[in-house]
């Protein structure tokens, strides 16, 4: 979904991250994916969470003469599915107002919850990882309701600001509706994968 042909055809993940915007589309995804940036200098090498990475709009840690060398997300475990969801005003080509990533490691019986992660973009300087609106999963069952207390603790982490592309008040409304499709999203999918590895 991230820009158009030439965009998608010539840009790099890396790129997207080491711009830093606190919208960017790849980086809630990277951060529920549990990315890990390895940073590297001429003579070092060190890593750190792409949660971490962005310390400011247009800003991350990268010091003088330090680059992103590689991206490593770890295999995803038996019952793991993830999903990024996005509102923008048009249908393509355009910034998001907000963006949710959300992950979900299901148990076998695939009822109930072992990990979750939620990430939100477009409601902070920065990407921001929502910690505790993914531990209030952990150990739940299924259900609407632990979805919607989920999406509840994400509107809660949330401090967006009012532009020309949305209040506030609106933003904080979104990051509850998108919280919720992505989990149910990111469960649907970790359904299905729990059934293929079985
Ligand atoms: C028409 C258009 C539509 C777009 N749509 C979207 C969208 O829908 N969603 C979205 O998220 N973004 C969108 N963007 C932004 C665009 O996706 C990002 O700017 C792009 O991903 C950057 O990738 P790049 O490889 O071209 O990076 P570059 O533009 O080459 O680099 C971006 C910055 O990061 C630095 N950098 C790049 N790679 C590294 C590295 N390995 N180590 C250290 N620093 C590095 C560069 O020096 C530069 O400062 C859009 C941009 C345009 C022009």
């Amino acid at each position: 979904m991230i820009g158009g042909v030439q965009i998608q055809g010539r840009a790099s993940l890396g790129g997207n991250l080491c711009n830093a915007s606190p919208a960017a589309d790849s980086i809630p995804a990277l951060i529920v994916h549990h990315a890990i940036c390895d940073i590297a200098l001429p003579q070092t090498r060190r890593r750190v969470p792409v949660e971490e990475f962005c310390i400011a709009p247009g800003k991350t840690v990268l010091g003088r003469g330090e680059f992103l060398a590689s991206l490593h997300l770890p295999p995803p475990p038996p019952g793991f599915g993830a999903a990024y969801l996005r509102f923008i005003p048009r249908n393509e080509m355009d910034i998001a107002v907000v963006g949710v990533g959300a992950s979900v490691q299901l148990d076998e019986s695939r009822r109930r919850i072992i990990a979750a992660r939620i990430a939100l973009g477009a409601v902070a300087p920065t990407p921001i990882l929502v910690s505790a609106a993914g531990e209030a999963l952990v150990g739940a069952d299924v259900s609407e309701a632990a979805i919607a207390r989920a999406a509840q603790i994400a509107q809660a982490a949330a401090r967006p600001i009012s532009d020309m592309r949305g209040t506030a008040e609106f933003r904080r409304h979104l990051v509850g509706v998108l919280t919720q499709r992505a989990l149910n999203k990111a469960i649907e999918r970790a359904s299905r994968q729990t059934e293929q590895a079985a």
